[in-house]
């Protein structure tokens, strides 16, 4: 089946979901043993299993074209059981163009655990293959990257990975699986913020680990999962699992919006670097365009100053939101550098701005007019 129908029928049979059309949210958090004490609808207790977090798990592997997925409470705890499945010792390469907060989180909580890691150039193969060591387990790619938007060659890094016998686990949650097939380029696991475009609608947190394979890496995770119990409600499930029936149809016009915007600020003269992989001008548009297939609906850009520039533009905008975060319905703009914290390379004239499904003409007007604020 194609990614829309896969989006909408993806889950497998679940005899507690397939008498509606909606499946019901199953809220209970312990469910009734058969007599001789089995479960027979395979549901014990919730924080092992549940069947709308089941659905939402079997619609993204199938999404990704991945073997099996396990859902969590938000994108960084999936990240975290993915760091967490790696043993003390091993060393990990991650990219410095890495959303901050997976890079905060190595920092701040593994050096006690004796992970090992390197923050190094994705985008420079022969970088990568330089930081290589004897116990490099795991390469982490982000691509295009948050809030930079750097492309990293995901075959080339994959081919380094093996020839090393290392894993690759990629983050996703900028391109999602309709953009860019990461299992068919030959990484191992991939990895989402499903709060982000995912969902797309603002209100649920979640993140997900998809595996290529369902073999003894997957029931690592699922280990991590359950016995570390960074699950996500039923709830949430069920509005994660709504969100995505419609992720194709979304990105497509977030896609469409994001190239007019981005083509839009390139004109303009209080803009000194717009960057979106969509652009011909993108440093990396060649490399894009062979393992995406869109381009997707996050960019950034500079302004002419610094940061009381940035914040000057932000605070011009009346239709796009002055708000972190991306991927949702509404468009959101922000000077990123100050949620990222005194020690980020983010420059700080640089805006990070997350296109909504609004019409582009009225995002268009909106930052024309925020802009002329530096005019
Ligand atoms: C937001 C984000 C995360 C973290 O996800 P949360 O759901 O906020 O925990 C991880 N990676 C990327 C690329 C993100 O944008």
């Amino acid at each position: 089946m194609d990614f829309e129908t896969r989006a909408i029928h993806g889950r497998q049979a679940n005899p507690l979901l397939d008498d509606d059309v909606a499946p019901p949210i199953h809220l209970s958090t312990t469910f009734v043993r058969d007599p001789d004490g089995t479960y027979p609808k395979g549901y014990s207790y919730t924080r092992s299993g549940n069947p709308n977090r089941a659905a939402l798990e079997q619609t993204l592997a199938s999404l990704e074209g991945g073997a099996a997925a396990a859902c969590f409470a938000s994108g960084t705890a999936a990240t975290m059981a993915v760091f967490q499945s790696l043993a003390a010792g091993d060393h990990v390469l991650v990219p410095e163009a890495a959303y901050y907060g997976t890079r905060e989180m190595l920092r701040a909580i593994f050096p006690r655990w004796g992970l090992q890691y390197d923050f190094i150039d994705m985008t420079d193969l022969e970088a990568v293959r330089r930081a290589m060591r004897p116990n490099t387990r795991m390469l982490w790619l982000e691509t295009p990257s948050n809030p930079t938007l750097r492309i990293t060659d995901v075959a080339g890094v994959v081919a380094l990975a093996r020839a090393a016998g290392a894993l690759v686990t990629a983050d996703n949650t900028v391109a999602t699986p309709l953009l860019q097939r990461l299992f068919a380029l030959g990484c191992d696991l991939v990895v989402h913020s499903t709060t982000k475009f995912i969902n797309g609608h603002s209100d649920v947190l979640g993140g997900v680990v998809v595996t290529r394979q369902d073999d003894d890496m997957f029931k690592r995770i699922r280990t991590i999962q359950v016995h570390g119990g960074a699950v996500p409600s039923a709830f949430d499930c069920w509005l994660a699992l709504r969100g995505v029936k419609t992720l194709a149809h979304r990105m497509t016009a977030h896609c469409a919006n994001a190239q007019a915007v981005a083509e839009f600020l390139a004109t303009q003269p209080a803009v000194t670097a717009v960057h979106y992989p969509g652009l011909t001008t993108h440093p990396q548009h060649a490399l894009a365009r062979r393992q995406m297939t869109k381009f997707g609906g996050l960019l950034s850009f500079e302004v002419r100053g610094g940061q009381r520039e940035a914040l000057a533009v932000v605070a011009g905008c009346r239709v796009v939101g002055r708000a972190t975060s991306l991927g949702g319905v509404e468009s959101t703009i922000e000077q990123r550098a100050s949620m990222e914290g005194p020690d980020t390379k983010t420059p700080p004239n640089l805006l990070r701005m997350s296109v909504g499904l609004e019409s582009a003409s009225d995002l268009i007007q909106d930052l024309g007019r925020a802009l002329k604020v530096l005019a």
